[in-house]
């Protein structure tokens, strides 16, 4: 009924790719650092219960047909809110972490290039733009991925419909409320995930809802806040159509490391791999960096007959 059963072949495949390019993984997550965290200063326990946008999907019959995708690539029906919990709430949560089962972190095997993903994450310190980094990526026509949270999207809707509109770019999901995904509340760097599956569901599909009915966009893939996941999460996110992202190489550790740093990162991405990085923080040295790196690893890349590409592209 659910059509539950088809995305399982491809992921362990996805996983073992990506486990296999090296891994910087173990540097530092990706928002870790970052303040833009959806922890507030009171220490409210879950922040998945700021009500998404989602709160009626919890008793009306599915509400958003129109999320639907029409690539083909995911299932044909979007699970319910009521169906995920009834599918998934009681089972095993799985390991939790940036690398578990069922989270994608390099591209596929026979993908021709790199890709860049870049994450706005919103809240108090994190709704910043970084121009230097988006026009850089322009001037050298270098496609991206770029995460998008609710949070951020909801204070730049006019830079989402500039970068939505630029075929250069993709937006993908970076959550509703930032948090860490998970099934019971598991933490990373002391920001509490979310504590059932209904609230992994909200954070999910709260922003996916909200970027296709407010943009048109169809995301198809989602990375959470601090982008950790449990694996029974991963899984939902795969049901609901989504690829669950993370990275091979860390650009900028949560935007904290300096312009070299990160244009050392940079230019170090190969076959495969997914770079992530930050352009909500136009203070740090991430658009400096990237921009810096650019010339150099397009032609280290174009020699292998390759490209920095965006992840549809790959997926
Ligand atoms: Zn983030």
């Amino acid at each position: 009924m659910h059509a539950s059963h088809t995305a399982p072949a491809t992921m362990g495949r996805r996983l073992f790719v990506g486990a296999a390019l090296g891994l910087g993984t173990a540097i530092l997550a990706s928002c870790a650092v970052d303040p833009n965290s959806p922890s507030s200063p009171t220490g409210a326990p879950s922040p998945s219960a700021t009500p998404s946008a989602t709160p009626a999907a919890a008793t009306s019959s599915t509400p958003t047909p129109t999320v639907t995708p029409a690539s083909g690539s995911t299932a044909a029906a979007v699970m319910s809110r009521q169906e995920a919990v009834a599918t998934f709430a009681g089972r095993p949560a799985g390991a939790f972490g940036l690398e578990v089962k069922g989270i994608a972190l390099g591209l596929p095997e026979q993908a021709k290039g790199a890709a860049l993903t870049l994450d706005a994450c919103g809240g108090p310190h994190g709704e910043g733009f970084d121009a230097v980094l988006i026009k850089a990526l322009r001037k050298h026509q270098v496609p991206a991925t770029l995460f998008i949270n609710q949070r951020w999207a909801k204070v730049n809707t006019a830079l989402v419909e500039d970068l939505a509109a630029d075929p250069l770019f993709e937006i993908a999901n970076h959550g509703t409320s930032h948090a860490p995904l998970a099934s019971r509340g598991q933490a990373a760097y002391k920001i509490p995930g979310t504590a059932s599956i209904a609230a992994a569901y909200d954070e999910v599909m709260g922003n996916q809802h909200y970027l296709a009915e407010r943009f048109g966009i169809e995301a198809r893939f989602f990375r959470s806040g601090t982008a950790h996941m449990d694996e029974l999460s991963a899984k939902m996110v795969r049901e609901l159509g989504l690829i669950p992202m993370n990275f091979t190489v860390n650009l900028d550790a949560g935007a904290t490391f300096p312009a070299a740093t990160v244009t050392a990162q940079a230019a170090g991405m190969g076959r495969g791999d997914v770079g992530i990085g930050h352009f909500n923080r136009p203070n740090s040295g991430t658009g400096k960096g990237v921009a810096a790196a650019l010339p150099r690893l397009l032609e280290a890349l174009d020699s292998k007959g390759l490209a920095l590409i965006k992840l549809s592209d790959a997926f």
